[in-house]
């Protein structure tokens, strides 16, 4: 890659930010693309957001994405933001149109298109999201736009959960309850499980958010972790041979809408997935 003074700026903020595959998956794409482009990442404290969002416009940074713990507190500083972004209440993306700051998600789309390249439907079935943090609200969301029958929401911090469920309940008709870790037993009919806690992520990998025998009731199982590959909660779903993905697809997805909201292309998901293997973070 050669950078010089006409190089577009485009990176990521958060805090932590140093496990972020984002920097990897861009630029390779910038270079592979021949873009005269550059990403980089920013590791911002909460109380430095709003002079690192000015920044944006100071500097003419085009574009970036926003992780933990900034993808909500965020939105005050934007221009505007998209109607995705607007319902799930976080941002994930952020494009400097000529100085106008503009928000979307593309966590949400980059989930709904995962399900759909493993051929899962999820219209009609009943779903449990364990999690409700803010990839959990991008999954709701995303089940309730592809018409799921019913979302319980199963989260530690119960409240955030029935705040999760009412939100749904309340902008899409559809039947979402909250739903306690012990109670999850009583549940019979789960047709998709997904983990959406940091629950299992490296390097804590002996853990699982919830025991086999609720991940044996389900018929799909789906982990938004990708690191590692196959989770405790996923080799649960091997064991009694139920369907399963990790999160890796979403992760690829919604880089990829990231890039085309930026630049206006996609980039080859095939070839930066072969590029990911070759620097052993995928098998
Ligand atoms: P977040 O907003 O901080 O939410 C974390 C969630 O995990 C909350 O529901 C939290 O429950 C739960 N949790 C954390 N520690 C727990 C514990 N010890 N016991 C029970 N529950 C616990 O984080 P996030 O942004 O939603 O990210 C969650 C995961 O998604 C991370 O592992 C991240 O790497 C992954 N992720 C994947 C993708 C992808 O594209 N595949 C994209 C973004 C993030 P409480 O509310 O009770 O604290």
């Amino acid at each position: 890659m050669y950078i010089n003074s006409k190089s577009d700026i485009y990176g990521i903020i958060g805090h932590p930010i140093g496990h972020s595959l984002s920097p990897l998956i861009h630029n390779y794409a910038f270079e592979n693309l021949d873009f005269n482009s550059v990403y980089v990442s920013f590791d911002v404290k909460e109380e430095d957001l709003k002079d690192a969002i000015m920044g944006i416009k100071a500097l003419g940074i085009k574009g970036l994405n926003v992780t933990v713990p900034h993808k909500e507190s965020v939105i005050k500083y934007l221009d505007c933001i998209s109607d995705e972004a607007k319902i799930i209440g976080a941002v994930n993306t952020i494009k400097n149109n000529g100085g106008s700051l503009e928000g979307y998600n593309t966590d949400v789309t980059g989930f709904m298109e995962s399900l759909k390249e493993h051929g899962v439907d999820v219209t009609g079935k009943n779903a449990v999201i364990l999690g409700a943090g803010g990839v959990a609200k991008a999954v709701a969301v995303g089940l309730a736009l592809l018409r799921a029958k019913s979302i319980y929401v199963c989260n530690r911090s119960l409240d955030k959960a029935k705040e999760l469920s009412i939100h749904i309940e309340n902008n899409f008709n559809i039947k979402s309850r909250e739903i306690a870790y012990n109670d999850l037993n009583v549940l019979d009919d789960i047709d998709i499980l997904i983990n959406a806690t940091s629950l299992g992520m490296t390097p804590n990998t002996n853990i699982s958010p919830v025991q086999e025998d609720v991940v044996a009731k389900a018929k799909f199982v789906y982990d938004i972790i990708y690191n590692p590959e196959k989770t405790l909660f996923l080799s649960y779903a091997e064991k009694y041979c139920i369907k399963y993905i990790n999160g890796f697809d979403m992760l690829i997805n919604q880089a990829n809408n990231s890039f085309k909201i930026w630049t206006g292309v996609n980039f080859d998901k095939k070839i930066i997935l072969n590029f990911l293997k070759k620097k052993d973070f995928v098998k």
